[in-house]
Order: C-alpha cells, then structure tokens, then sequence
C-alpha cells in the first residue's frame, strides 16, 4: 500500500442478515458486494449512486460500525477489518462520520458547547480548560462567531445551516484523517449547500483530512472531489477522477445519471429525476450476470449470464461492463 493511501478496500462484502421465521433459512441483503478502492491522503473521493445502492453501508463499514462480512479494509497501512470495539478506540478518534440530517444528529437537551465537549471528554481530554480551547477553536473553523454566543444555544436555536456546521466541527475537534460525510447538505437551503460545501473544503485542505462524500448530487461532485465512485446494487460499476467521470462517463449506468436532467426546482431532491428508468435489483436476491442488465439499453445476453469484471480501460479509468 502506498504512503499516500489512508484507506483502502479489497474485495469488501458488508451482508445483513435477514430472517422470515424462526426455522426458516436466513437471506442476506447483499448491501456492499465485493467493493475495493482506495482513498488518498487529504483527498476527496465521491461515491455516488440512487437509493439503497450500497453507499452509506459502504461509508460506516469503512468506519466499522458494522463488521464486515467478507474482505479487508486498511486505514494506514493496518487491517483494522476484524478488530474487536476495544481495539478499535484509537481509530474512532481518526475516524469520523457526518450525517445528512442535522435535525436529528445532535442532541436536542445539550448545548452547542457540550455537544463539542462530549467526543473530547469520550476520548480523555481532562484539562478543562484545553476542551474550552479547543471547542472555541472548532466553533471559530465552522464560523459560528461570536463563538462565545454560539457555544451556550441549544439546536433548536440554530438554523439548519448552522446545526449542520455544528456537526462538522463536533466531527472534527478530534483532529480525523478520515471522514466519511454522508449527504452533507441535501437537508440544507439551496442558498447554504455551497457555503457548507466550500467550508468542508477549506478544512479539508488546512487539516489534511480525506473524505468520502457520498452523495446523489452529480452537480456539486464537480466542485468537492478529485475522484468519483458509481455504485450500482452493491457494486462499483466504474471509478476514475471526477471530471473523467463527468465528462467521460463510460458505464450505461453513470451514461444514465449525467445525462438525466436534474429537477430545476432545488426544493426536489436531485435523486427523483436523475436516475434510469427501471427499479434497482432486489439485492436478496440480484439478477446473475451484470446486475444492470434489466435496465440497460446495450444488454447482450453475455451480459444476462456473465458478470463482468472491473477492468481499467484508460489509466486510472476503471469500469465494470462487456461493453469495454
Ligand atoms: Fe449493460 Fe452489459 Fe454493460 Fe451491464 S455489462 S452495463 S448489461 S452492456
């Protein structure tokens, strides 16, 4: 693994069980299915894909707030895959996650100040005093100021902007060097998501962090990260740097999602509209072959038998399809 690699994935399978009576066999919910990727120092990688692709359980299995069923997952260099909880304690402070609803992430009876203490005091700042610098310094980093003023509201006192800049500084006080955000700002106004966005940014690069950034928003992809993942019903149908991606889409699937319209209106979710006609495979149960091909214009009926291998057809160009 090379020295700029924070993270990466080989062949990561995350199944959830699911049971329909008492004696009856189990079934899996194939959620992630044999994903590898690897994510560099400070960089940006956007995982992208509809609803129930995989994506989130994608995000927190890398977080192991799910232990894997299949495959390894490295965070510098360690296989961090079957690490039991009490092991793991140095890697929840490197790692970190922020969520899409910054309505229901933070604790409505705490204080902005005691929401920000609550991971520092987790993970054994004693010195009162340090916390207090330390938390007027995260609140100065999201732009809460008068941070005096900030740090004694409650959420609800906050606009959602606001909460979400909360979550990001409680995500970061620890210093991480990995944060997994998922839809950061899809709940926000239209007016705030590039205000969020270009913040992440901006700590990002002050504090070397690498993100993965999941998302359906193709359209901020293009400003916030340097690499995009397409997953497809578990899958990763094809993977390269984003403006590749963007402008150069090769798989039918991602063909699909650039060039489907998004809704003109912000208020509707981008994800609506901006997808192939068709359902998702039911991921029990996924078609053989190319899970796409029920979907796909070009399906030959190799594609119907076969599944085909992520093959690197440029450099740095990665795709799963017969077609190339
Ligand atoms: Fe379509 Fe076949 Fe390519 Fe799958 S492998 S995306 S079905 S052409």
């Amino acid at each position: 693994m090379s020295d700029n690699v924070v993270m990466k994935v080989e062949n990561l399978k995350m199944w959830f069980e699911q049971r329909t009576g008492v004696f009856s066999k189990p079934l899996y919910v194939r959620a992630v299915d044999g994903v590898s990727l690897s994510i560099r120092r400070g960089e940006t990688l956007a995982v992208v894909g509809e609803s129930g692709c995989g994506k989130t359980t994608l995000g927190k299995t890398l977080l192991r707030l799910y232990k894997p069923t299949d495959g390894h997952i490295y965070y510098n260099n360690k296989d961090i895959t079957y690490l039991p909880e009490k092991k793991l304690r140095w890697y929840r402070k490197e790692a970190q996650m922020i969520y899409q609803d910054p309505f229901s992430s933070l604790n409505p009876f705490f204080t902005v100040y005691k929401i920000l203490e609550e991971p520092l005091l987790i993970h054994g700042v004693k010195n009162a005093e340090e916390r207090k610098e330390k938390i007027f310094k995260a609140l100065e980093d999201v732009r809460l100021i008068p941070v005096s003023d900030f740090a004694f509201k409650y959420p609800h006192m906050l606009s959602g902007g606001q909460r979400q800049r909360v979550a990001i500084a409680r995500a970061l006080i620890l210093d991480p060097k990995f944060v997994v955000a998922d839809e950061p700002v899809s709940m926000l106004d239209a007016s705030v998501r590039v205000e969020i966005l270009l913040l992440l940014r901006e700590l990002q690069k002050r504090y070397g962090i690498a993100f993965m950034y999941i998302t359906h928003d193709i359209a901020t992809v293009k400003y916030f990260s340097e690499r995009m993942v397409v997953m497809y019903a578990g899958k990763i149908v094809e993977l390269a740097d984003t403006k590749t991606v963007v402008y150069n889409p090769l798989h039918p699937y991602t063909k699909a999602l650039i060039e489907a319209i998004p809704d003109p209106d912000p208020a509707n979710r981008f994800r609506e509209r901006n997808v192939p006609p068709g359902e998702p495979p039911n991921l029990i149960n996924p078609p053989p072959g190319c899970r796409f091909h029920p979907r796909c214009p070009y399906a030959k009926e190799e594609c119907k038998i076969k599944e085909p291998p992520i093959k690197e057809v440029e450099p740095g160009h990665f795709v799963a399809c017969w077609l190339y």
